[in-house]
């Protein structure tokens, strides 16, 4: 259960969207669709990116990045 905070960039609303794994890379990649709750699932894809963190949700981002480096080095 991995729920972030999103904004959506249609519709300008911010909601909470469980997004299973998250894969920290270049860019983070969800390993579920993320769904706004006005505008159905949103584009995840570098060019046309439909979403942005907000400030709460990069702060869980952080977290999870920080937690999942200290399994590894378990
Ligand atoms: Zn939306």
């Amino acid at each position: 259960m991995t729920e972030i905070n999103f904004k959506c960039k249609k519709c300008r609303k911010e909601f909470d969207c469980e997004v299973g794994k998250i894969t920290f890379g270049m860019r983070l990649s969800f390993e579920k669709d993320v769904i706004c709750p006005h505008c159905g699932k949103l584009k995840t894809e570098e060019q046309s990116c439909e979403l942005e963190l907000t400030e709460w949700g990069q702060t869980q981002v952080a977290e999870l990045y920080f937690s999942e480096g200290e399994n590894e080095a378990a």
